[in-house]
């Protein structure tokens, strides 16, 4: 079943959404990055004990892959406003059928249709 084309109130909310988002995912990268500096700065000079700098070290990990993550997905969400400003938002970027509200009020930056990510899932 094809979902339906994006009405514009839809995709006034969608894009309110992403920026949102995205608003909150540019405060998230930059508080991980403020914390890992600390973090460097702290184990300069002090904690010669292995036990210290090991949880030290995994705690930068954590942070890295935070923001990793977010960075990742700050990614997803600049694409997803370039489609919006190209006018091809909302379309699956794979096979180009409408991924309908339903999906995309859950995952505003999605850009694969269910069935093309499910596939792009199975294929890992
Ligand atoms: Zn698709």
């Amino acid at each position: 079943m094809a979902a339906r084309k994006l009405t514009s109130k839809q995709l006034e909310r969608l894009t309110g959404a992403l920026h949102t988002e995205r608003a909150e995912l540019t405060d998230q990268v930059a508080d991980l990055s403020a914390e890992a500096a600390v973090d460097r700065w702290r184990s300069d000079g002090s904690g010669d004990d292995p036990a210290d700098r090991g949880a030290a070290s995994s705690e930068r990990e954590t942070a890295a892959t935070l923001s990793d993550h977010a960075r990742r997905l700050l990614d997803d969400i600049d694409e997803a406003l370039r489609r919006v400003d190209e006018g091809s938002y909302g379309q699956c970027t794979q096979c180009g059928r409408n991924i309908g509200f339903a999906r995309l009020e859950v995952i505003p930056a999605a850009a694969l249709c269910l069935d093309c990510k499910r596939r792009a899932e199975s294929r890992r």
